[in-house]
C-alpha cells in the first residue's frame, strides 16, 4: 500500500439529548465569550435551548440554501457589528454553509450542530452563490472546531426529507469509494458509513426512527462525510453539482435520486468498490443492494418531479462531461452520460 491520508483535526461529539450542556462545554473549550448563533427561524425549536446555555451577543436567522453572497455579508456583518468571538451554527447544510462564509473571512472559531445528515460539518469545503454560479473552495479556517451531534434534534426533520438527506449521506459513502484522492482510509470508514445508514434509514422509514434509528443514521453520515472530505468529489458529485446549479435543484433529493444511476454506470469498473457496498448493504450486489434498501425507504426517484426540465438534460451534458474527475472507474461518454441523465430524469428503476 502506498498513500497519503490527511485527517482533519475536529473535536466530535455525540451527546443525545444532551446538546445544550455538550454545546456550551465545546464553546467553553474554544474559550467563548460572544457567540454568533447562526439558526433559521424553522430551526429555533432547537436552537433555543443551546442559545440559553451560551454567552449570545447577536443571533443571525437569514439562512439560504447554497449561501448567496449577499447573505453570507450580511451574516459576517452581523458579526464584526456584535464583535463576536465564536459562531455557532444549529440547522442543516445551509446553516453550517453560512457559517463556513463567516468564519472563511473572519477567521472565527466554528462549532456546528447539524440537524440534517449533509455532512457539512466534518469538511473544510466551503460554497457561495454569486448570479446563480456556485463557487466552491477549500481552506482549513472553515472547518468547525468541533461538531455535536444530538439524534434528539433531528426528531423534527419531515420522514421524506430526513430519507433524502440520509440517501445523500450515502452518495458520500459511496463517492469515496473512487473519488480523486480516495484511498485505503477513506473507504474503510465509506464502508462502516454504508452499513451504519442500510440500519439507520429504514428505521426513519418505518417511524421517524427513534432516537436509535437517528443516531444510527447520523453516525453513518459522520463517517460518510469524513470519507468524502478526504476523497473528494467523485462523478456522482460532479453531476448533482452541475445539475443543482443549473436548475436550482433541492441538494439532498438530487443526490438520492442521481446516486442509482452513477453506481450503475461505474460498479462493473470498480470490482473493489462493488464488493464492498454490497457487503455493506448485505446484498450480491451493489446496484441490487442500493435498489432494495431504497424500495424500503420510499426513495425519491425523478428528477422531472423535482423541477429539472427535460431539455436542462442536453444542456447539462457539456459542462458534466468538463468536470468528470479523471480516473473515473467508468469511461463517460456524451451517450452514456444522456442516457444516465434521461434516466435519473425519468425515474427509471435501475
Ligand atoms: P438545509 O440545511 O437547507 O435544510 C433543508 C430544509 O430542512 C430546510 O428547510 C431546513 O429549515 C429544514 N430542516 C433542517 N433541519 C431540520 C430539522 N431537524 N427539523 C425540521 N426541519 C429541518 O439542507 P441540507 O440538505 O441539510 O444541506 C444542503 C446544503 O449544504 C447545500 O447548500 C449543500 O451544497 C451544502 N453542503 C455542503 C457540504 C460541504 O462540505 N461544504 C456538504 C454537504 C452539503
Amino acid at each position: 500500500m502506498r498513500f497519503t491520508h490527511t485527517t482533519l483535526p475536529q473535536r466530535v461529539v455525540f451527546a443525545p439529548r444532551d446538546a445544550p450542556r455538550a454545546v456550551a462545554r465545546e464553546a467553553g473549550r474554544l474559550g467563548a465569550r460572544r457567540v454568533l448563533l447562526i439558526a433559521s427561524r424553522r430551526a429555533a425549536a432547537a436552537a433555543d435551548p443551546i442559545a440559553a446555555e451560551l454567552p449570545v451577543v447577536r443571533r443571525h436567522e437569514e439562512v439560504v440554501m447554497h449561501v448567496p453572497a449577499e447573505v453570507a455579508d450580511r451574516a459576517r456583518a452581523a458579526a464584526a457589528d456584535a464583535r463576536a468571538d465564536t459562531l455557532v451554527t444549529v440547522g442543516g447544510g445551509s446553516a453550517t454553509g453560512l457559517g463556513k462564509a463567516v468564519a472563511l473571512t473572519t477567521g472565527l472559531p466554528l462549532l456546528a450542530v447539524p440537524t440534517t445528515y449533509a455532512g457539512s460539518e466534518a469538511t473544510n469545503v466551503w460554497g457561495l452563490t454569486e448570479g446563480g454560479t456556485k463557487t466552491t473552495g477549500v481552506d482549513d479556517a472553515v472547518l468547525p472546531r468541533a461538531v455535536v451531534h444530538d439524534a434528539a434534534l433531528l426528531t423534527s426533520l419531515p420522514t421524506a426529507l430526513a430519507v433524502a438527506s440520509g440517501l445523500n449521506a450515502l452518495a458520500h459513502c459511496v463517492d469515496s469509494m473512487w473519488g480523486p484522492r480516495a484511498d485505503p482510509i477513506d473507504r474503510a470508514l465509506a464502508t462502516e458509513g454504508i452499513r451504519a445508514l442500510a440500519a439507520g434509514l429504514p428505521a426513519l422509514a418505518r417511524n421517524g426512527g427513534g432516537l436509535e434509528g437517528i443516531e444510527q443514521t447520523l453516525y453513518g453520515a459522520h463517517l460518510a462525510a469524513v470519507s468524502f472530505a478526504s476523497a473528494g468529489s467523485g462523478l456522482h458529485h460532479r453531476i448533482c453539482h452541475v445539475l443543482g446549479g443549473m436548475f436550482d435543484l433541492p441538494h439532498a433529493q438530487t443526490h438520492a435520486v442521481v446516486l442509482p444511476h452513477v453506481l450503475a454506470l461505474n460498479a462493473p469498473h470498480a470490482p473493489e468498490a462493488e464488493g464492498r457496498i454490497a457487503a455493506a448493504l448485505g446484498a450480491p450486489t451493489a446496484v441490487a443492494g442500493l435498489a432494495a434498501l431504497r424500495a424500503r425507504v420510499g426513495a425519491p426517484h425523478a428528477l422531472r418531479e423535482h423541477g429539472m426540465p427535460e431539455e436542462g438534460i442536453a444542456r447539462a451534458v457539456a459542462p458534466i462531461l468538463a468536470a468528470v474527475p479523471e480516473g473515473n472507474p467508468a469511461p463517460v461518454t456524451e451517450e452514456n452520460l444522456t442516457a444516465l441523465l434521461y434516466a435519473a430524469w425519468r425515474g427509471e428503476r435501475g
